[in-house]
């Protein structure tokens, strides 16, 4: 079966998800709307994982949870401060700001080695704090964090601690975007608490689809106070699922055992030798080796073209990055070597 690097999300949901929706849909009649044994067992689950009494609400996708997050962290005359290949800036098509009812994303300058990297430093975060503090600017009240980032790096414990201190300075709170935590803290090797609250995460939007998921987010409220009235704002905004039982049960199957660690340890080791494999093939210019799931590479424009032809699918406009090569939790070394093999010929003079 042809396998893709277009995104991780072209794979389908891991054996333990699906052993897990089918349980679901084994256990008869079940109250919807959240209230069914399998959406208490997969809560009860992630505040295990990560150690704290946290606040645990489940959406189907990546854009309703970091929207409806920020919504819920700001008023409408409050800004967000993120960097300019943010998901939310550039990929969620206005819905941060459409349901916050116009909070403004603050977007951090591009031209600085971590912002090359996709990253937030906290002099960028003190300098749109400090620029303006007049009544005519979006007040600053949230800090957005990718982790992994959108071009594949990943904040280390420190640096994510870092910026928290500064956001705590100003009163910002901390929002992580974790469309991709599973690799980055497969990468980071540290305990998931270690990286969220113990280093001042307020909320964590916790991506499972990528992970090996058929459907679903988690929104991890750590300071629980922002979660009031999040029910009414899920339910308002048409994500509050009425079989939730089907996105809140293959949770199970993804934290029982750490497979979510392991989906994501073999994304991470599939792009590793993604990368070992094209890294020296003449025309081919890798940006920086990868530290999750993604290879980001120049190649020649007829090679792209090659590619394409032979049936390769992947993206070209993330984030500016060239050509974006993302493994899943279920690529094959023979999809990546013969993704590598193609390559290598097209490149040949
Ligand atoms: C995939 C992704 C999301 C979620 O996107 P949806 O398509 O809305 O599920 C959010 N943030 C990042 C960084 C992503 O890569």
């Amino acid at each position: 079966m042809k396998q893709h690097f277009a995104s991780d999300n072209y794979a389908g949901m891991c054996p333990e998800a699906t052993h897990w929706f089918m349980e679901a849909n084994a256990s008869g009649h079940q109250p919807g709307y959240g209230e069914d044994i399998w959406t208490q067992r997969s809560t009860d689950k992630i505040r295990e994982l990560f150690q704290t009494d946290c606040d645990v609400y489940f959406v189907f996708n990546g854009t309703a949870a970091n929207s409806l997050a920020l919504a819920a962290m700001c008023q409408s005359y409050h800004s967000v401060i993120c960097t300019p290949v943010a998901h939310i800036e550039t990929d969620e098509c206005g819905g941060p700001e459409f349901f916050s009812n116009g909070s403004k994303l603050l977007v951090a300058e591009a031209e600085s080695p971590a912002a090359r990297q996709g990253k937030l430093t906290p002099d960028a975060v003190e300098q749109l704090v400090t620029k303006r503090s007049d009544i005519h600017y979006p007040k600053p009240k949230v800090v957005s964090l990718t982790q992994a980032t959108e071009l594949g790096t990943v904040y280390t414990v420190e640096e994510v601690r870092a910026i928290s201190a500064i956001a705590k300075r100003r009163k910002l709170k901390l929002h992580m975007d974790g469309a991709r935590f599973a690799n980055a803290v497969a990468a980071l090797g540290c305990h998931p608490s270690e990286i969220t609250w113990r280093a001042g995460v307020d909320v964590l939007c916790f991506g499972g689809t990528k992970n090996g998921l058929p459907i679903g987010e988690a929104v991890v409220f750590f300071d629980r106070a922002l979660s009031e009235d999040f029910a009414y704002r899920v339910k308002q905004a048409g994500q509050l699922a009425s079989k939730m039982r089907f996105i809140s049960a293959p949770w199970v199957g993804l934290l029982e055992n750490d497979v979510w660690l392991r989906n994501a340890r073999h994304a991470n080791a599939m792009a590793q030798r993604l990368h070992d494999a094209i890294r020296d093939i003449p025309g081919v210019q890798v940006l920086h080796p990868p530290q999750v799931n993604s290879v980001f590479a120049q190649l020649p424009a007829p090679v792209i073209e090659g590619l394409y032809a032979k049936g390769w699918k992947f993206y070209q406009f993330i984030a500016g990055g060239g050509c974006r090569l993302m493994c899943a939790w279920d690529t094959t070394a023979e999809a990546v070597d013969a993704f590598a093999s193609d390559l290598r010929q097209l490149c040949q003079p």
